[in-house]
């Protein structure tokens, strides 16, 4: 048996036994005192009026003679045994018979029941209870002793059938304590017990075990937080299968590439000119950045990016990042703009992470911006700002185009790795649905927040926030 059933099980007979014996024992106790102040009672009541009666019978009579059949009329059970002596203390009538004519003196018997009639003196009522002589009160003394009422034999066998009910009914109270006892337990620990086996299950990499508890207790609440964390495991695993399928896709794209060109080269079928090499360092390239992006993402996902911080002037960093952009953005007739709007203090950051925030979000605009369009950059100072939980003073980011917007079931999902809004054109733009991912990890890891707004065919605009450093 399961140790906890064992406990509970253990608790359950202990409290049952403890909490049925202090109960019989109590019982016993005040019902066995009950019944013998019952008796008490009545042997004083009985004395009394056998007393009486004789009294009545000397009265007419004058003298014990014929006292012996009244005395045995007069005789409740076989149990008690009448005596009555008269004034000189000799035995004139005995229920028993056997001591008719004997002295009281020589019998042990003292302190009778006086039978009087108006103050005279006629002679003692002595009553006898299982060999204890009774007194006035109804009390029995022995050797000048008060002791218990004496019992006759059909009220010790009422008194010992008690407790015999009384033992027999605890057993029974026991027992079916005992069987509630397994069966709540065994309620109690089910449960319990499906959790063990859920955790194993989950242990041994069954991700999609979850267990079933609908109760609204502490129990129910430990299945629900062990559901979610399944979910939560079984999606971490989903997400990192698909990583991984993703990784190996993209890897796969500029390598085959490679190989096909080197090969056709190698049999001649292409010659080792200019256009051949560019389009080998292209892939490479584009092998070398997603290899180091990936090498971003995981670092900051461990926590082991280091960043160089240093007060930089942001401004002018972005100013000269988009400049960087001008001779790309003539080619598509497209408009830089850079606003700053008021003055922006020096802001602790990598340089070089900013550096490349911005230019995978001005690539991105670049990319889905058409002919004639407009990119603008604003940069600004803000309060701390509710809606997107900025927490501090920041300086506000945003880089605005007027290219073809994203869809609204897109925008939750753009910063997830991988994720592209048209995969095949994305690709063919060499864009492996890093970028928007990356951002968002820098800006974190600045402490910075990042979001978008957009609509389609008309623009979007990507925000991004550094908290101001006082001080
Ligand atoms: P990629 O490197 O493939 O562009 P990103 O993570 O940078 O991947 O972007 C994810 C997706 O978001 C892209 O597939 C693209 O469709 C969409 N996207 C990003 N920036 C913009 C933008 N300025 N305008 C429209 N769509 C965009």
């Amino acid at each position: 048996m399961h140790s906890i059933s064992r406990k509970l099980i253990i608790a359950f007979i202990l409290v049952v036994v403890i909490s049925l014996g202090l109960m019989a024992y109590l019982t016993n106790l005040s019902a066995g005192r009950e019944f013998r102040d019952y008796i008490t009672q009545s042997n004083a009541i009985y004395i009394q009026n056998v007393a009486t009666s004789l009294s009545s019978f000397y009265q007419q009579e004058s003298n014990w003679d014929k006292v012996q059949p009244v005395l045995d009329g007069l005789q409740r059970s076989v149990n008690d045994r009448l005596l009555v002596a008269d004034t000189s203390g000799r035995i004139v009538g005995d229920t028993s018979g056997t001591w008719v004519g004997k002295q009281v003196s020589q019998l042990g018997l003292t302190d009778g029941v006086n039978i009087n009639v108006s103050d005279n003196n006629l002679g003692v009522l002595y009553l006898v209870i299982s060999g204890v002589q009774v007194g006035r009160g109804g009390r029995g003394f022995m050797g000048g002793r008060n002791v218990n009422s004496p019992l006759s034999t059909g009220e010790q066998n009422f008194l010992s059938g008690f407790n015999n009910s009384l033992l027999i009914v605890g057993l029974i109270s026991v027992t079916v304590a005992l069987l509630l006892g397994i069966l709540f337990t065994r309620q109690i620990t089910r449960p319990i017990q499906s959790l063990i086996y859920g955790v194993r299950q989950i242990s041994h990499g069954n991700l999609m075990h979850r267990v079933e508890d609908k109760s609204d207790d502490e129990i129910g609440e430990l299945a629900n937080s062990f559901n979610s964390m399944a979910d939560s495991l079984a999606k971490g695993e989903q997400e990192r299968r698909r990583i991984i399928a993703d990784i190996t896709h993209e890897l796969r794209t500029p390598l085959t590439v490679i190989d096909g060109t080197v090969k056709a080269i190698k049999d001649g079928v292409y010659q080792p000119d200019n256009e051949r090499m560019d389009v080998i360092i292209e892939q490479t390239q584009q092998l070398a950045r997603l290899v180091s992006d990936l090498r971003d993402l995981s670092l900051a996902d461990s926590g082991q990016l280091k960043l160089e911080l240093i007060p930089t002037d942001v401004a002018g960093l972005i100013s000269r990042k988009l400049a960087q952009f001008e001779v790309r953005a003539r080619e598509k007739n497209i408009k830089l703009t850079l606003n700053v709007a008021n003055r922006i203090p020096e802001l602790m950051v990598d340089p070089y992470r900013l550096e490349q925030i911005m230019t995978n979000l001005l690539t991105n605009a670049l990319r889905h911006t058409g002919q004639g369009g407009n990119i603008t950059v604003n940069i600004r100072t803000m309060d701390s700002d509710t809606q997107h939980q900025t927490g501090k003073p920041s300086v506000l980011i945003s880089v605005t185009d007027t290219g073809e917007g994203i869809a609204p079931e897109h925008l939750p999902h753009i910063f997830e790795r991988f994720y592209r809004v048209d995969p095949s054109r994305s690709r063919n733009d060499g864009g492996a649905g890093l970028g928007l991912a990356i951002v968002k990890q820098m800006v974190q890891v600045h402490g910075g927040k990042v979001w978008v707004e957009s609509k389609v065919g008309q623009g979007s605009t990507f925000f991004v926030t550094f908290p101001i450093n006082e001080g």
